[in-house]
């Protein structure tokens, strides 16, 4: 996926406009099955939330497929397009930026219901409404209030009952913890580990942190600069991490030791500009096992063992 960026620059003593084209995402696959969680972890930027929003189409892509139970999402019509819009969903970083300030939680979830037609009337989607919400552990007595009178947890769950709402079948979760204090993310991660089991359904999870999708993941793919670098199960990925940012991650996750957050290291390096993306592996000015080849050529996709893939002139 390409995106253009406009700079004003000075050249010859004008003002010029130079369009330069920025790579968010690519040239990447992977599949999710039914009841499956495939989580996409890596630093601010590298492209999740871009591939995120490609998969629900509030960003068109420019090229590639995107496949709902077989068939490409990219050549559907604006009626299976509103069908497509029903059965996936997307749980925001941001709960309170994605609710209306001026309706009630109860409304907030009624509303998409009787867009989508899952009830007949506004009676049924109210009481519909108030059996999500405590799903989510919402009393009923809450139901009238509005978004800023709920905690930042609480906002998550009422964001995540709007996802329900509708009854999907596939959740699209961008870092739908990041902004939530550490003790509230664990209750977070559970609801929404325990909606999974009870209604089958996919998620993609957009992480920035490791330790955030160790035990919701089934499959986990690793961003680098708009490239998945490292592909797996969770089994692979935690006990067996093959490429160099991913040992990086591992190394960067902070260990929680009795109360105190040990100290974790950062990794080393800027990320490159995605306007000039270096020649060659995309990680080689912050790798420490950087070759010369690392420097000329772009690493081919390799399946070092069943279903784990590795991007990396190493192996
Ligand atoms: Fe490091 Fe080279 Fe592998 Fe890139 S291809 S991660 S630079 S060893
Ligand atoms: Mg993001």
């Amino acid at each position: 996926n390409k995106g253009i960026l406009d700079k004003l620059k000075l050249r010859n003593g004008k003002l010029v406009k130079e369009e330069r084209i920025v790579k968010a995402v690519n040239d990447i696959s992977f599949d999710i099955d039914r009841g499956e969680v495939f989580s996409l972890v890596g630093e601010s930027g590298c492209g999740k939330s871009t591939t995120a929003r490609t998969v629900i189409k509030l960003i068109e892509p420019k090229g590639g497929i995107i496949k709902f139970k077989g068939n490409d999402i990219t050549q559907f019509s604006s009626v299976e397009m509103l069908q497509y819009r029903k059965k996936i969903q997307m749980i925001f970083q941001d709960p309170f930026a994605s609710l209306n300030p001026r309706q009630q939680i109860i409304d907030i979830l009624a509303e998409p219901m009787l867009f989508h037609k899952v009830v007949h009337n506004l009676k049924e989607a109210k009481e519909r409404a108030l059996e999500i919400l405590e799903k989510v552990g919402i009393r009923p007595e809450q139901a009238a209030r509005y978004p800023h009178q709920f905690s930042g947890g609480q906002r998550q769950r009422i964001g995540i009952a709007r996802a329900l709402a509708v009854e999907p079948e596939f959740i699209i979760a961008d870092e739908p913890v990041s902004a939530l204090d550490v003790s509230i993310q664990a209750q977070i991660l559970n609801l929404l580990i325990e909606l999974k089991e009870e209604f089958n359904f996919s998620y993609l999870f957009i992480a920035h942190d490791l330790s955030v999708v160790k035990h919701i993941s089934n499959n986990l793919g690793i961003m680098y600069l708009g490239k998945i670098v490292e592909k797996g199960s969770k089994q692979h990925i935690f006990n067996n991490p093959m490429h160099p940012y991913t040992k990086a991650l591992f190394a960067a996750v902070p260990k929680l030791t009795g109360r105190n957050l040990m100290n974790s290291k950062e990794i080393e390096g800027e990320i490159p500009s995605p306007i000039n993306l270096p020649a060659g592996c995309f990680f080689h000015e912050r790798c420490p096992y950087a070759k010369p080849v690392c420097r000329e050529e772009m690493p081919d996709e390799k399946e070092i063992e069943k279903d784990h893939f590795v991007l990396c002139h190493l192996y």
